[in-house]
């Protein structure tokens, strides 16, 4: 289970809760053995706390704002 922070709806702030699948690879010679499914890095990149959607508008509004401001946001 992952939790990422979406885009607000109507102001308020949004978590997903997604469920990751985790495979196993039989593979003698494997090195990992244990993986997770994976999303886009426009979706969901991997250990990240935001949706990429999500990320890119704090990106931006850390760029236009200098950072600080953007960090207040309840969106983050
Ligand atoms: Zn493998």
């Amino acid at each position: 289970m992952r939790q990422a922070a979406d885009l607000p709806i109507a102001g308020r702030r949004v978590v997903l809760r997604v469920t990751v699948r985790r495979f196993w690879c039989d593979a003698v010679l494997c090195r990992r053995r244990i993986f997770a499914e994976r999303f886009g890095a426009d979706v969901l990149a991997p250990l990240s706390r935001r949706t990429g959607r999500l990320e890119t508008i704090v990106h931006h509004l850390g760029l236009a704002l200098g950072g600080r401001p953007a960090a207040a946001l309840p969106i983050a």
